[in-house]
């Protein structure tokens, strides 16, 4: 008899995982294993706030898949899925198209612009390495052109962030620190940058704790970052943002980089699949299956599921997206075995940690709060673990963080 195939789509943190412990679950003998990611290199997207500032290379943020797979287990396909098509289970390529006993989505999320007018013309997300490269070219080059501009104009050196998230948040934390670099090495005086967080909800990370959104606010704000707090972007334009001003008035911040950084959705192939989603994100069985689909598990931040105690779904963290692919691989080991018995995903909440460059973070790590130094050498270990968890001890020598103070 055939062996059964198993497809997974998407080569980050959810998809790694599911790999990874597919792996060690099923032997060659068993299972077909087959990984298709749009590049052949993984990037960690939790660092992709520093690619983009520029205070870490885009090479820093990403290693070879091969380097982490068995190959004699797993075949690995450069390709950009395009469609699920669920009844034929087979999935479209850019490339060709592959069929599956079994198939993971783990394909991430996209920016969430909420249809606001201009966005996606104007503004520029922490996407992938090559959205956090072409930011921080981009800001470099307003740097450049400041000089050689016969009438020196201010917004060249406005930068506009949208969102005070935990995104917004870790993005301005690292480009407070690149900002004297890049004034030194294009002679501008610093006094001329200016950055303004623009924020919807009436706080910086909203629902953090508050007083350790205080400690952020104020050392960004030490720093020269300008907050503007309970005020929505309301379009992009060439020229910069228009924001909402009291009831009915609007604004304009002449900027010549807007940075947007005020949410995500799931990727665009749940919806040109026609599974029944929120935002791209389809609310999974508690066995991380698509409901109606037997043979469909939808993991990482194309999937939802909701947080009982807090009635809301969990947001979408590289934390959950490793616990699902765990859970998903052990499933789809018990269902190749012939086991119908299947895990229930149980999220196991280690906390979150926000850094604010590379020295200092906030955060709740295991319940207690954190700040400053410690958070920042927790939030090191927490990247290190991830590494660990995918690549094993090497790969964490190859790529970890370890300038702790
Ligand atoms: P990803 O890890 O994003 O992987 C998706 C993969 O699919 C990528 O390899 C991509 O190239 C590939 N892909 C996408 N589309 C296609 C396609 N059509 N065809 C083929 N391949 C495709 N979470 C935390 O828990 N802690 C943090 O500190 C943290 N920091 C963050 C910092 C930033 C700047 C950002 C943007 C997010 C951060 N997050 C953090 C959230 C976290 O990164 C995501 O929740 C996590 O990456 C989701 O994992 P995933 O496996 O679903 O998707
Ligand atoms: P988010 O949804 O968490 O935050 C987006 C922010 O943008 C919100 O505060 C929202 O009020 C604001 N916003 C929305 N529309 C706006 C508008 N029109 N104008 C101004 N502000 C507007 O999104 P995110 O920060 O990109 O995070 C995405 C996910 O990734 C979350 O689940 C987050 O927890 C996770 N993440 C975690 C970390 C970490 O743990 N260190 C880091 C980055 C991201």
């Amino acid at each position: 008899m055939k062996n059964p195939k198993i497809v997974v789509l998407g080569a980050g943190y959810g998809g790694l995982m599911t790999v990874k412990h597919l792996e060690k679950k099923l032997g060659s003998h068993q299972a077909e294993i087959i990984l298709v990611n749009k590049n052949d290199y993984h990037y960690e997207t939790t660092w992709l706030h520093e690619a983009s500032a520029g205070t870490l290379g885009p090479d820093r943020v990403r290693y070879d898949i091969s380097s982490v797979i068995d190959r004699n287990k797993v075949e690995l396909i450069k390709a950009v899925a395009l469609e699920v098509k669920t009844e034929e289970n087979k999935v479209i390529l850019d490339n060709g198209e592959l069929d599956y006993d079994y198939l993971v989505i783990a394909l991430g999320a996209e920016p969430e612009t909420f249809g606001i007018k201009g966005l996606k013309e104007y503004a520029l997300s922490i996407t992938n390495v090559n959205a956090a490269r072409k930011i921080r070219e981009h800001i470099e080059y307003q740097f450049a052109l400041y000089h050689s501009e016969a009438e020196k104009r201010e917004e060249r050196l406005t930068i506009v962030v949208g969102g005070a998230g935990f995104t917004g948040i870790e993005f301005l934390g690292e480009l407070v620190n690149r900002i004297p670099k890049l004034c030194k090495e294009y002679d501008i005086d610093q006094k001329q940058v200016r950055i303004v967080c623009v924020e919807a909800a009436p706080m910086v990370l909203p629902g953090f704790d508050p007083e350790l959104v205080q400690y952020a606010t104020a050392l960004l704000e030490s720093k020269g970052v300008e907050f503007r707090i309970g005020t929505a972007i309301k379009e992009a334009t060439p020229d910069g943002i228009i924001i909402g001003v009291g009831e009915d008035e609007t604004e304009e911040i002449k900027a010549s980089t807007v940075i947007w950084a005020a949410g995500v959705r799931g990727n665009s192939i749940i919806e040109a699949s026609g599974f029944e989603n929120m935002r791209g994100r389809v609310k999974v069985n508690l066995d991380l299956r698509a409901p109606g689909h037997d043979n469909v598990f939808i993991i990482g931040d194309c999937a939802l599921i909701i947080n009982e105690e807090a009635n809301r779904p969990y947001p979408p963290t590289a934390q959950i997206a490793m616990q699902h692919g765990e859970v998903c691989a052990q499933n789809i080991a018990n269902l190749v075995a012939g086991s119908t018995d299947l895990n229930t995903f149980v999220f196991d909440d280690k906390g979150s940690v926000c850094s604010l460059g590379e020295s200092d973070a906030i955060g709740i790590v295991f319940g207690k709060k954190v700040k400053g130094k410690t958070a920042s050498f927790m939030k090191k270990a927490v990247d290190n673990r991830a590494l660990f968890m995918i690549g094993g001890p090497s790969l964490v020598f190859k790529k970890g963080k370890f300038k702790f103070f």
